[in-house]
C-alpha cells in the first residue's frame, strides 16, 4: 500500500516550526506493516489543491496535515470539498462542542468557529477531545483513494492518531506486515569500516534491508525484516564486532552505560574539563540514574583540578592540563573524592583555538580509574566543532566504562 503524507503549513517552510509530523506519522505507520512512499511540506493556502491532485494519482492511502482551523489560510476543508465536487454540510454535534469549548474559554461562536464544523459529504467525523477542529477521513471511492485529513497542533493530532486513525489504518493494512526494526549502535568504529566487514555476512540474510546512519556521537546499523532475520543479523553483528556494538536495540550509550552499572550495583562519578559536564548530563538523560550517580565534577580551570580532585599542580605545570597524567589524576582524585566505584576523568582541547603542534585541537586524554584496579587512559582525536567534539569525548569515555565494566579490551 503506497502511503503519503501532506504535511501543511507556511511556518514548516520558513523554518520556524519543525516538520515533527513526518516523524511522528512514519513511526506510527512501521508498526502497521506500512511506510511512508513520500512526503511533501506546503504551504498554507491554494498550494494544497495542487498537491492533493499530484499526491491522489499515485497512492492508496494520503495523510494530510493542517489547515483546518479557523483562520483564512486554513482551507485544507473547503478544497477538498471542491476537489471531490461534493458539498459541505454542517455537523451539528461538532459544532455544539466547538461552541461549548469557545464559550468555556469566553470566545465567541463566529463564523471562523462555525467553520470547523463543516464536513464534506461522505466524510467521516474524527472526534477531536484535545482541540476544536475535528479530523476528516473518507474511505474511499469516487475515484479517490482514502484519505485523512488531521489538526496540526501535535496535542490534537498524537490522540486523534491513536484512538480514530491507526484503527482505521490497521483496517486498511489487513493486519501488521510481521516486519520489525532494529537497530545496533556501535562505538570506536567508522562508517565505512562497519559497512565494509559486515557487509559479506548481512548480504547473505536473504530479505534483509539494512541501513547505515552516522550520527555525532556513534554509528548504527538499522535492519528492517522479519523477526528470524534480523536475529541472523544480531548473531552476524556481534560475530564481527564483539566489543563495539554496544547495544542491539538502539539504546544510547548512557543508557547501555546507566543499565550495566545498575545490574552490577554500581556508582561511577566522573571529572570533566573539556566536556563540561555532559557526561553527567548524559547519564542524568536516564531514568533511574540516581542509582548509579551520586556526584560528578566539572573542573574546568586547573585550580580546580587541583583543589577538588588533589591533581597535582607540578604534574598540571610539567605535563600540561591536556595530558594522559591529568585524566589519569583527574579519574583518581574523582574515585576518591566520591567515594563511587568507577571514576572517569577527561580533558581535552575543543578549539577553535588554544591547540599546539603537540596538542592539536580536537585532542583529548581520557581515563578510566576502577576500585582496585589499575587506570585505563586512551587518547582520542576529534578536530570537529565544539559541540560534536563535546559529544564525541563523552562517547568515547561513556565507552571506556563500559568496556572496562564487561572486561574488553579498550
Ligand atoms: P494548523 O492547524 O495547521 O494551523 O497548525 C497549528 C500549529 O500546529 C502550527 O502553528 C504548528 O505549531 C503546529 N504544526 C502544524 N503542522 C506541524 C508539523 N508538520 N510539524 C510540527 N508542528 C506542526
Ligand atoms: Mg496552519
Amino acid at each position: 500500500m503506497r502511503v503519503e503524507l501532506i504535511t501543511t503549513g507556511t511556518e514548516l517552510l520558513l523554518g520556524r516550526t519543525l516538520n515533527t509530523h513526518v516523524r511522528f506519522v512514519a513511526e506510527s505507520l512501521f508498526p502497521l506493516g506500512l511506510r511512508l512512499q513520500r512526503q511533501m511540506a506546503i504551504p498554507d493556502g491554494d498550494g494544497i489543491r495542487q498537491a492533493l491532485e499530484e499526491s491522489f494519482g499515485r497512492c492508496d492511502l494520503l495523510i494530510v496535515t493542517g489547515g483546518l482551523g479557523p483562520t483564512s489560510d486554513d482551507v485544507t476543508r473547503e478544497i477538498t470539498a471542491e476537489l471531490f465536487g461534493c458539498e459541505l454540510l454542517l455537523h451539528e454535534e461538532s459544532a455544539a462542542w466547538i461552541r461549548s469549548y469557545y464559550e468555556a474559554r469566553g470566545r465567541g461562536f463566529d463564523a471562523g468557529a462555525r467553520r470547523q464544523a463543516m464536513v464534506p459529504r461522505g466524510f467521516e467525523v474524527l472526534p477531536n477531545p484535545q482541540g476544536t477542529a475535528p479530523g476528516l477521513y473518507f474511505p474511499g471511492g469516487t475515484g479517490h483513494s482514502p484519505l485523512f485529513l488531521l489538526p496540526g497542533p501535535p496535542r490534537e493530532l498524537y490522540p486523534m492518531f491513536a484512538a480514530e486513525v491507526r484503527p482505521r489504518i490497521e483496517a486498511l493494512a489487513g493486519g501488521p506486515g510481521g516486519v520489525e526494526c532494529r537497530e545496533w549502535v556501535f562505538a570506536g568504529l567508522g562508517e565505512s569500516e562497519l559497512a565494509e566487514r559486515l557487509e559479506p555476512a548481512l548480504a547473505g540474510i536473504e530479505g534483509l534491508e539494512v541501513g547505515y546512519c552516522a550520527g555525532s556521537s556513534s554509528v548504527r546499523l538499522r535492519g528492517i525484516g522479519r523477526p528470524e532475520l534480523l536475529e541472523k543479523a544480531d548473531a552476524a553483528v556481534a560475530e564481527t564486532f564483539p566489543y563495539q556494538a554496544a547495544s542491539s536495540h538502539g539504546e544510547t550509550m548512557e543508557e547501555v552505560v546507566v543499565g550495566l552499572l545498575k545490574q552490577r550495583g554500581e556508582w561511577v562519578s566522573a571529572a570533566e574539563s573539556c566536556t563540561g559536564g555532559l557526561i553527567a548530563h548524559r547519564l542524568t538523560n536516564v531514568p533511574g540514574a540516581s542509582a548509579v550517580l551520586g556526584m560528578s565534577f566539572v573542573t574546568y580551570a586547573n585550580e580546580a583540578k587541583s583543589r577538588l580532585l588533589g591533581v597535582s599542580e607540578a604534574v598540571l605545570r610539567e605535563r600540561g592540563a591536556v595530558s594522559p597524567e591529568v585524566a589519569e589524576a583527574m579519574a583518581r582524585g574523582c574515585l576518591a573524592a566520591s567515594g563511587a566505584d568507577w571514576g572517569l576523568g577527561v580533558t581535552g582541547i575543543a578549539g577553535p583555538s588554544g591547540g599546539s603542534a603537540e596538542k592539536p585541537v580536537g585532542t583529548v586524554w581520557i581515563a578510566v580509574a576502577g576500585k582496585g584496579l589499575p587506570t585505563v587512559v586512551r587518547q582520542g582525536f576529534f578536530p570537529v566543532d565544539r559541540e560534536t567534539f563535546k559529544m564525541r569525548a563523552s562517547e568515547k569515555a561513556l565507552d571506556l566504562l563500559r568496556r572496562q565494566m564487561l572486561g574488553f579490551p579498550s
